[in-house]
């Protein structure tokens, strides 16, 4: 007897078992995808971790459907590494896999039956069960899988199946499991006659006049030059601005052929030019050289380079090495920075080795990067990645870059795994046994903490390229320009003075206020009731432009009443404000300026956040506001003004690195100006500027921003100093929730003490008609983290345990919360 012990993409705790044949245990490898039946109908597409000869004990192991791969699409290097991601992060294995591999590796779609409508069959020949599907498919004409268990009234169906094929009374349909389909693309050829001088001399004389179509056959020498490449139909078309009617005449004369090839999905359109690689200043090298040498002591390693240091062409020179070896290297970025500003920056580099995974790619686009990394083509050497790009099957890399790496949206939160990506590069560099080196204006208080420690190595930029000045800054208090009345809407008389400079020079400003939409509260001003979110427990933001209010958690919204709902005064009135009402104020004071906005609500779709980039980039727009969206990474030529509209919120948030972020979020904010040549200005309007915070901003001190959150960090033992667990329990019911969630903290309480916080509710309770409530374990450094973990875990079983609590949710984050 032969077993498989599989991964089902589900919250299972255990790996499962099948039964497998002798000739399909010889074929199976960990890493292949089989089909498998589960509980009662389902079937799931599994992946196989182990072959073996042990029955599992607790259940008999049923016989897997079919085996979707001919080689295993995961290696084992994926396996580990996904082990230990759900043993960190606290999740199942399942759970990992579901969100490693593109989705349509893993389509569960049930085997659909049909009639075989070519075979006459011999009722008479059927046995009663087999008689039982004949006959359903008379009256329907597909089944699936657990439809004839039901049926047949039996949960192995196989059997009968397998005899109703032998008898040809049933086809299956199977394309449902591969939905992959890889993309054609049209060419052209002038036929073979027309090859010769004289045949196409003779041949565009008898096209005289045809002008158009003669035009065509020109066209076709001028696209292909002396290099012969083939040929779009597409390309053709518009070279020649000839239509597709006067194309098609030359094929059905014989005098094009046409053709199709499959080509990937992933690869570029149109040239690139050939770039030499830049050679580094000064700084840059030395920063280079410190790299090798921390490399080389098999180090992790930090680059901090402030803003506009020319980190990226670091990194090329890295690059470079590593494929000059024949290595593959992955350069991870937050999904937002993914631009294709860096993307043809890289391929101007390194051509066609560059390929990109995004989940604003589809699922054909995510499936070729799998294969090619997979078959270790040369197109996928390089792999320019958001986050998810971790799980791709590398089986030889070089070098991981994290660029970045301080930004909060290398956390997942949701779905599990909820991982942080640069702590999976570091691990997966570990088992690739490859070089990583982690890149920031503004590194993480935690990897700088360890480059103090002597963990990690540490590079360094503190000049600009071009020895281009830091932007110079400027604090305006809003209290005493309100105070003064030198206010025009939310904008001091500086700032106002700042643009017209700038704008009056012809150069380009960057304004960012943190919230989106016009005004986050609308309040009634005689009986103070304000419209909240019927699911949440949140005030309705209101959106002028659709004239609605809307909830920024669940999508929630509604049109915009006249008169209070509560008493019906007309007398409503905003408090706060969003990127929308600054864009409004622009219009008036600057009627002439171009502005435009760049936030959530206005870069949806696929293309949306680039069609603004590059019309700012190619300076149709003067103004742009813009919520954080604008911080990520992006190299503007003309901007010499950045106005931060208010630093406040920043200031005030619940958590304990809202101070690390907030330092982080305006410094690179203020890194967009005057990146070339001129010094740059940054002007921050605030009513509490002399927070040290801010000061550290503008006096670009990350040492003492840095010293002052250590000490704050450990007088409340978070990390670095403290690992932290939070737990946070979810439910609709208010007092199961509360219940649920103070049982749990009386097992952690007796298990960790003085450690356990909570619980308590977050800031906003109640999401999608979901209550939460989180608690809070803290680990110091002396105390095994796998061991607390254990115990968690096993408190969790008991609480499972517990009827009336086993449907409220428990949720982990590990370290980033
Ligand atoms: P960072 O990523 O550190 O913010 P970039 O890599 O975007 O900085 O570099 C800032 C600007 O300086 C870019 O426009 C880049 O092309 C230019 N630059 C950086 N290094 C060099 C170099 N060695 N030679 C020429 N230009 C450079
Ligand atoms: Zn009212
Ligand atoms: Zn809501």
């Amino acid at each position: 007897m032969y077993f498989i012990d599989v991964i089902l993409p589900i919250p299972l705790e255990k790996f499962f078992t099948y039964r497998v044949s002798e000739t399909e245990a010889e074929f199976l490898e960990p890493g292949m995808r089989v089909g498998v039946p589960f509980g009662k109908s389902k079937v799931y597409t599994a992946l196989v971790f182990k072959v073996h000869r042990t029955p599992p004990e607790i259940y008999e192991a049923k016989e897997i459907h079919r085996i979707l791969d001919e080689s295993p699409i995961v290696n084992a290097f994926q396996l580990k590494h996904w082990k230990w991601m759900a043993q960190y992060y606290m999740c199942s294995l399942g759970e990992v896999f579901r969100s490693a591999v593109p989705s349509a590796f893993l389509l569960e779609s049930e085997t659909l039956i049909l009639r075989n409508t070519s075979h006459e069959v011999d009722e008479l020949a059927l046995k009663d069960d087999e008689f039982l599907v004949f006959e359903a498919l008379q009256h329907q004409s597909i089944l699936k899988v657990h439809e004839v268990s039901s049926i047949v009234d039996k949960k192995n169906v196989l059997p009968v199946l397998h005899r109703l094929l032998q008898k040809k009374v049933i086809v299956l349909k199977e394309e449902m499991y591969e939905q992959y389909k890889p993309k054609l693309e049209r060419f052209v050829k002038l036929s073979h006659a027309y090859r010769s001088e004289e045949s196409l001399e003779t041949l565009l004389e008898s096209l005289t006049r045809a002008p158009q179509q003669s035009q065509v056959i020109l066209s076709i020498f001028q696209i292909q030059g002396v290099s012969k490449k083939p040929i779009k139909t597409k390309e053709l078309e518009k070279v020649s601005g000839a239509s597709k009617a006067v194309i098609k005449a030359l094929i059905e004369k014989d005098i094009l052929e046409e053709y199709t090839i499959k080509v990937d999905r992933v690869n570029y359109e149109g040239e690139h030019e050939e770039y030499d690689v830049k050679s580094l200043n000064e700084y840059q090298q030395i920063a280079l050289d410190d790299i090798h040498r921390n490399f080389n002591d098999k180090r992790v390693t930090l680059l901090y380079g402030v803003t506009s240091s020319g980190k990226t062409e670091v990194y090329v020179q890295l690059i470079e090495n590593c494929i000059q070896l024949g290595k593959q290297a992955l350069y991870l970025l937050p999904e937002i920075a993914l631009t294709t500003q860096l993307i043809t920056r890289l391929q101007a580099y390194f051509g066609e080795k560059v390929s990109v995974y995004h989940s604003k790619y589809n699922v054909q686009e995510r499936i070729e990067v799998w294969n090619n990394v997979l078959a270790q083509k040369s197109k996928a050497q390089i792999v320019i990645g958001a986050r998810s790009a971790l799980f791709l099957p590398f089986s030889n890399v070089g070098l991981i870059i994290v660029d970045e790496e301080h930004e909060g949206s290398f956390k997942q939160f949701d779905p599990a795994p909820r991982y942080h990506a640069r702590d999976a590069a570091i691990v997966l560099a570990n088992l690739h046994d490859c070089n990583i080196l982690l890149g920031s204006a503004t590194p993480s208080i935690e990897s700088f903490y360890n480059t103090r420690s002597g963990k990690y190595g540490l590079a360094e930029i503190k000049r600009r390229y071009g020895n281009v000045l830091m932007p110079e800054m400027e604090l305006v208090d809003l209290k005493e320009q309100t105070r003064k009345k030198r206010m025009k809407g939310h904008f001091s008389e500086r700032l106002l003075e700042e643009i017209q400079t700038a704008l009056d020079e012809g150069e380009q400003v960057i304004l960012f206020q943190n919230r989106r939409g016009y005004a986050p509260i609308v309040e009634c001003s005689v009986c103070g009731h304000s419209p909240q979110c019927p699911n949440c427990d949140v005030s309705l933001t209101y959106h002028q432009y659709k004239k609605q209010l809307r909830c920024h958690y669940c999508g929630y919204h509604m049109a915009l009443q006249e008169s209070c709902q509560a008493c019906g005064s007309s007398a409503l009135d905003t408090k706060g404000f969003g990127t929308e009402q600054v864009e409004k104020e622009l219009e008036t004071l600057f009627p002439e300026a171009k502005t435009s906005r760049m936030d959530l609500d206005t870069t949806r779709g696929k293309h949306g956040y680039e069609k603004i980039i590059t019309a700012f980039e190619q300076q149709e727009i003067d103004i742009l506001v813009g919520t954080q969206m604008l911080t990520k990474g992006l190299d503007f030529r003309n901007v010499s003004l950045v106005g931060i509209m208010s630093a406040d919120s920043l200031l005030n948030f619940p958590d304990y690195r809202a101070h690390e972020r907030c330092f982080q979020l305006l410094t690179q904010v203020a890194g967009r100006a005057g990146r070339t040549k001129k010094r740059g200005k940054v002007i921050i309007q605030s009513y509490n500027p002399y927070h040290q915070i801010l000061k550290q901003v503008t006096t670009h001190d990350y040492e003492g921003m840095f010293k002052e959150q250590m000490y704050e960090r450990e007088q409340y033992k978070y990390p670095p100093k403290n690992r932290i667990i939070r737990i946070t329990f979810k439910h609709k019911e208010y007092n199961r929730l509360n219940e649920a969630a103070e049982w749990f903290a009386r097992g952690l309480r007796k298990a960790f003490g003085g450690s356990v916080l909570g619980p308590e509710y977050p800031p906003v309770a109640r999401i999608r008609n979901q209550y939460l409530k989180n608690v809070m374990v803290k680990i110091p450094m002396g105390q095994s983290l796998s061991k607390t973990k254990s115990a968690i875990k096993r408190i969790e079983k008991s609480f499972d345990a517990v009827s009336q609590y086993r449907s409220v949710r428990v949720i982990y984050n590990v370290d980033h919360v």
